[in-house]
């Protein structure tokens, strides 16, 4: 419980109608999509860098958690506020301050929701690439602090290849800058990375400047059904080998189709084991090019359908299709645990293998899909309540297997509560402690989203029974 001193002072910083303690109100900021829940004291919802500034002063006086949250839709608990405190929303902090067309920067505040950027950038012929597929409904700060990848990594890179700079307001208070305006900066140590995909835990980003890129002329999307999991497979070896880089490369397998159509109820199922969504983009000429020659692919390796689009309404239901797998999901079965491994693209047919194996081992469903061409499936393991033991089991297994095959546990979701005890299996103790040593370093106090990356000395690991998955999310 806070203070009620506290809530005096943060009411004066942010202003009586910035500062919410209703019960109702709080119950909307205690949880993101993985449904895990933690209720804060109170939420503050600041303008300016130095709102944030002087709400830190006073967590470090006073001593209580700091949770920011963005739109609360990431996948591993970062914004719920485990230790209470507050959280710290930036829905007025939601400008696009600048996009500055001369040298292709943009400018904008944390609480700016991805697609409207990227909908202003196009608007003037520039294009924002990263692109989860949350885009409407997530914001920047949190796609910074996630340091999100999504559905076009695969061509263009991740939210840390486009993030040119950064205002942040450190743990302890200071407001700094780091990174610059300009394609090069070599000034000093790399403060920007070090801030992207820290999770909300060693500063509070308040301004981002990212680069764009020119808006490709054309896009072209396919769907390609396969009848054989392994066929579906070859397309991308077989693409890389005529050096194509599609923008897109999402691979879906029979489960999870099966779902989405019944969800969609677009007719008949098209009985296939897995579906590729494959995007090429650039010039009118290039993008049709290059999407002939993986058709032509799609076709040698036995799809058993293609659907290309014609326009971009055809481009829009093929897109639907893969968007609605998340909430199908739920019509298998009511809990779902969604991993986010990642591996080399050559080892993604081993990686099903041993998600495979395990499932049989521990009598589980899993249904995968996501963004194959980077490498990045969703594993979603489908159970009831009772089997949730060996469903944790299974996690184990998998993560472990990512780690073998030279991959990573976390493509994009991030660490945050639910992945904490798993970490040392990837980073190792060695670079585990100088993660350690830089939290403390920045955050002596440790008031700036405790709990979060490592295991929570006050509340231990991260306990597998407490519901994770048991929402609607992705
Ligand atoms: C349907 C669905 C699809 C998704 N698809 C993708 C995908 O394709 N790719 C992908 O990468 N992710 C995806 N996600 C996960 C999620 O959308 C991303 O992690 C996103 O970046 C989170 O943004 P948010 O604004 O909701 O952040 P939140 O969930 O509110 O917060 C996420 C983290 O960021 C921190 N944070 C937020 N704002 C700030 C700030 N201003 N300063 C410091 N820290 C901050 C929080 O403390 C927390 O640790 C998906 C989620 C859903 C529900």
């Amino acid at each position: 419980m806070l203070d009620p001193s506290v809530i005096r002072d943060l009411r004066k910083i942010v202003g009586p109608a910035n500062l919410l303690t209703e019960p109702e109100e709080l119950t909307v900021y205690s949880y993101d999509a993985t449904r895990l829940t933690a209720v804060p004291d109170a939420v503050a919802r600041p303008a300016t860098a130095e709102e944030v500034s002087r709400i830190l002063l006073l967590a470090n006086r006073k001593k209580f958690p700091v949770s920011p949250r963005g739109a609360g839709t990431g996948m591993s608990g970062g914004s719920v506020p485990r230790r209470g405190g507050i959280v710290l929303s930036f829905e007025r902090m939601n400008r696009i301050l600048e996009i500055d067309e001369a040298n292709r920067v943009a400018v904008a505040e944390p609480g700016v929701i991805t697609g409207d950027l990227q909908r202003e950038a196009e608007s003037r012929g520039l294009f924002y690439p990263p692109d989860p597929a949350s885009s409407n409904f997530c914001t920047l700060g949190g796609n910074v602090a996630e340091c999100a990848g999504g559905l076009r990594a695969v061509k263009y890179g991740v939210t840390k290849d486009y993030v040119l700079g950064l205002e942040v307001v450190l743990p302890t208070g200071e407001i700094i800058r780091t990174g610059a305006r300009t394609r090069k900066s070599v000034a000093g140590y790399d403060l920007t990375r070090l801030i992207v995909g820290s999770e909300g835990t060693l500063g509070v980003i308040t301004k981002i400047v990212v680069r764009l890129v020119p808006l490709p002329e054309r896009v072209e999307t396919l769907a390609a059904f396969f009848g054989d999991r392994g066929a579906a497979l070859r397309v991308l070896p077989d693409t890389t080998k005529k050096r194509i880089v599609p923008r897109t490369f999402e691979f879906v397998d029979g489960a999870a189709l099966r779902a989405a159509e019944g969800y969609l109820r677009t007719g008949p199922p098209s009985g296939a084991a897995a579906m590729l969504l494959i995007e090429t983009d650039g010039s009118a000429d290039s993008a049709s090019r290059e999407m002939d020659a993986i058709e032509a692919i799609c076709r040698e390796a036995g799809a058993a359908a293609v659907r290309r689009a014609k326009d971009r309404s055809e481009q829009a239901l093929l897109w639907k299709l893969r968007k609605a797998i998340s909430p199908a999901l739920y019509a298998i079965k009511p809990v779902k645990i969604n991993e986010d491994i990642v591996v080399p693209v050559d080892r993604i047919g081993a990686m099903l293998g041993a998600i495979d194996a395990a499932a049989a081992r521990h009598g589980l469903l899993i249904v995968n899909f996501g963004h194959a061409g980077d490498g990045n499936i969703h594993t979603n393991i489908m159970i009831e309540e009772r089997e949730r033991a060996a469903a944790e089991l299974a996690v184990r297994e998998i993560l472990e297997t990512a780690v073998r095959l030279d991959g990573s546990i976390s493509g994009e979701h991030g660490i945050g509560m639910c992945k904490s005890a798993y970490l040392p299996l990837e980073v190792g103790k060695d670079a585990l402690a100088v993660m350690k040593r830089i939290k403390q370093a920045l955050d002596p106090n440790t008031v700036l989203n405790p709990g979060k990356i490592f295991i929570d000395p006050e509340r231990g690991a991260f306990d597998p029974s407490s519901g994770r998955g048991t929402g609607n999310a992705e």
